[in-house]
């Protein structure tokens, strides 16, 4: 068993002028035992420091960490029965890769041949049993990545904390090696909580994600809940690849019914069926954010039909042939938007074509808070 909770976790840091620096603020998260529990924000928003508070390497400035019920705030970091992988793989350079597993079970004095068998067995896991008596400069950057991980499965803690440890590798090894770390954590049935500012990363990886923004956690759930139900603006815009479109506009009345009319092409405007009527009639008059993305805007055909109303014209800037997928960069009004198709297109600069917005995938945001409107 290894429930993580975390309760109104705050950590303020001195900065040069004796400023305070508020890198984690009234934080609330439960990491349940046995999940894969990604942290994920842009550089700074202080997911390294929350790791860093759970591991015991800073010391917390308000609120509780507990594991299993125990608070751990005062525990020294050897006592917690964590393990954590860094970035920067953090191997000894005068030790073979056996020795590095080894090391932390010799300080903890295991007896020798427990300590290898527990070694042989990580090493079998990670398919690195015949590196373990190089140096680490002999080791590929995947290599040493794996004795890293290695030196924390030999100690079999009760939590795993990775700090962006597979920012180092290169473009497929970083893909195998999320795979393995998926294996990793199917064989072990251990709890891990897992740090990167990579948006892909945390969606492939987490069964949940917590989108930190500022020191503040925005929103935890799982990948594809934070990816059709984004709480607030940041999140929408955060997670995705290409991101969101967000078009400002406002929500007008006539004898129609409400519609959406965008600012930056004001003759355009998208009118609302029921439901979103519904969801946007306390803002009729007022400015609001639309945000949709790419693969809910498609080229309309005639097929298109029930739909007329969502449908609008604008100029292409440019096609992007990914195989499989076409990237359209299109322009309304001074405003880019972006549109995910499946067909191979011919579409050339310049030119004009219309396009379907499903706004039954679109989300709607208050322009002030960034919050959704529900
Ligand atoms: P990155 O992805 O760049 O590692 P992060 O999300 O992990 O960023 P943190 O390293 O946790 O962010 O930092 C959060 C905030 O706290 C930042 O503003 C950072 O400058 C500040 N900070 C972190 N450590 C210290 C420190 N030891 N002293 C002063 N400020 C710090």
């Amino acid at each position: 068993m290894a429930r993580v909770v975390i309760e109104n976790l705050g950590k303020t840091f001195k900065g040069p002028k004796g400023e305070a620096i508020s890198a984690v603020n009234n934080l609330n998260l439960t990491v349940e035992d046995r999940e894969f529990l990604v942290l994920v924000g842009p550089s700074g928003c202080g997911k390294t420091t929350t790791l860093r508070l759970i591991a015991g390497l800073d010391e917390i400035s308000t609120g509780n960490i507990s594991i299993d019920g125990r608070v751990i705030n005062t525990v020294p970091p050897k006592d917690r029965d964590l393990a954590m992988v860094f970035q920067t793989f953090a191997l000894y350079p005068h030790m073979t890769a056996y020795e590095n597993m080894a090391f932390g079970l010799q300080v903890r004095k295991l007896p020798k041949k427990e300590i290898g068998q527990r070694v042989r067995e990580a090493a079998e896991m990670l398919d690195i049993k015949d590196c373990l008596n190089r140096l680490p400069e002999a080791l590929s950057g995947g290599q040493r990545q794996r004795v890293a991980l290695g030196r924390a499965i030999v100690r079999k803690p009760k939590v795993f904390l990775f700090d962006e440890p597979l920012s180092n590798l290169d473009a497929p090894m970083r893909l195998q090696m999320r795979k393995e770390l998926h294996k990793l954590h199917t064989q072990l049935g251990s709890t891990m909580i897992f740090v990167t500012h990579d948006q892909s990363e945390a969606m492939a990886l987490g069964d949940r994600i917590a989108v930190m923004k500022q020191g503040v956690l925005q929103q935890v759930d799982q990948p594809a809940t934070i990816y059709n139900q984004p709480a607030n603006l940041f999140v929408a815009n955060f997670i995705g690849s290409p991101a969101i479109n967000i078009f400002q506009g406002r929500i007008l009345r006539d004898a129609q019914g409400l519609s959406f009319q965008f600012d930056t092409a004001q003759d355009i405007t998208l009118n609302l069926d029921r439901a979103l009527e519904d969801r946007l009639q306390t803002r009729i008059g007022k400015e609001v954010i639309l945000a949709i993305r790419p693969e809910h805007i498609s080229y309309a055909t005639p097929a298109s039909g029930a739909n007329t109303n969502w449908i609008v014209s604008a100029t292409i800037e440019l096609a992007e042939s990914m195989g499989a997928e076409t990237y359209l960069y299109a322009k309304l009004g001074a405003t880019s938007f972006t549109v995910r198709t499946a067909a191979a297109s011919s579409a050339s600069p310049g030119q004009s074509a219309n396009f379907l917005f499903d706004l039954h995938h679109a989300h709607f945001f208050d322009p002030n808070t960034g919050m959704v409107i529900l």
